[in-house]
């Protein structure tokens, strides 16, 4: 009889701690019927225990995905086994406030789930137990590790005066684009411009009004791109712009286009007015060239051409002569 009154008061202190620990626990029936439901539910969802008991647990939570869990504890009554669901996996099974005061950017309590069986005395599982940890801390820096890394990411393919793709990034893009073009049947143009006289532009209105000059023209530059097209910041004042499927004569009107904007534009520095014109040479990818790096010389020579042929204008380069 004494070993049966001290089984009971166990049996309090257990249901105790139970109630106070800092996790969430649900028992339900093989109906999905609540049994249990501790403080930790309670105080997160604002439904007690009373209220919860003895109902089908989707009736009450309708934004739990019905057929999905029920498919996983169908799992752990089955196999006996316990099962478990992360927040990189689904952020939440109960959609609780965040309350959190460090936390308090994310909207929701994310939550690790665990499912465990319940046997009774004969051995049958007839109940599972479903413990909810608040893992919010963890996802919250976990995500702000991720964006941060995002950030430094793409700081650090990014040219800080033009907010262009850097150099080696734009050439990787370009490598890569020439890699794709050996697999599949479809064609692009590579595109290479520079500032016409810009030394000039540094020497008479000073390296400031210079740095004005490059800001301009890439912001022209990347008001006429389309989400496709890749460009990059390839040297002091030259540029490499990728036209993914786009013919030499598409890439024609769209250097003509750019040009004209430059040469439509006045760069205001100090009171100055600045006026400037670019150059632009056009190839367009062929299984005549060797590699990206030819791909990119030639593109260059048709530069040079109109360089040497008094500037302001657009050439494509001769693939014929190859
Ligand atoms: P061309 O018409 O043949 O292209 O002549 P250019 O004067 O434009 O060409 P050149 O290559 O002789 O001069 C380019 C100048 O650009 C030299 C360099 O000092 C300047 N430059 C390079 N990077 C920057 C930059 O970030 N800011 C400024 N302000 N000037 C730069
Ligand atoms: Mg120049
Ligand atoms: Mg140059």
């Amino acid at each position: 009889m004494a070993n049966d009154n001290l089984d009971i008061k166990e049996f309090h202190w257990l249901m105790d701690m139970l109630q106070t620990i800092d996790v969430g626990l649900v028992v339900l029936d093989k109906d999905f019927k609540v049994q249990v439901w501790n403080n930790f539910m309670e105080n997160h969802s604002g439904i007690n225990p009373i209220t919860v008991k003895d109902q089908v647990l989707f009736d009450i939570f309708e934004d739990i995905p019905k057929e999905w869990f029920r498919q996983k504890a169908e799992s752990v009554f089955l196999l006996k086994n316990r099962a478990f669901i992360t927040w990189e996996l689904r952020p939440y099974l109960f959609k609780f406030k965040n309350y959190r005061p460090i936390t308090g950017t994310e909207e929701f309590m994310y939550q690790n789930i665990s499912i465990s069986p319940l046997a009774s005395a004969d051995g049958n599982v007839n109940h599972i137990c479903v413990i909810i940890y608040d893992v919010t801390d963890i996802a919250s820096n976990r995500k702000a590790l991720e964006n941060a890394n995002k950030e430094l990411e793409s700081l650090s393919r990014t040219d800080r005066l033009t907010l262009l793709n850097n150099r080696g990034y734009w050439e990787e893009c370009l490598q890569s684009e020439y890699s794709r073009l050996q697999r599949y049947d479809t064609t692009s143009s590579l595109v290479m411009f520079d500032i016409d006289h810009f030394k000039k532009v540094n020497d008479t209105y000073g390296h400031q009004a210079g740095d004005e000059v490059i800001r301009v023209v890439s912001k022209l530059l990347r008001e006429s791109l389309r989400k496709t097209d890749i460009a990059g910041r390839y040297g002091g004042e030259e540029f490499g712009i990728i036209l993914g499927h786009t013919s030499a004569d598409n890439a024609f009107t769209f250097c003509e286009r750019l040009r004209k904007a430059v040469e439509d534009t006045t760069v205001v520095h100090d009171n100055v007015e600045i006026k400037f014109t670019i150059s632009l040479g056009i190839c367009e990818a062929s299984k005549k060239l060797a590699d990206y790096k030819d791909w990119l010389e030639r593109t260059d020579q048709a530069l040079y051409q109109c360089k040497e042929s008094g500037r302001n204008k657009t050439i494509i380069y001769d693939l014929s002569s190859l």
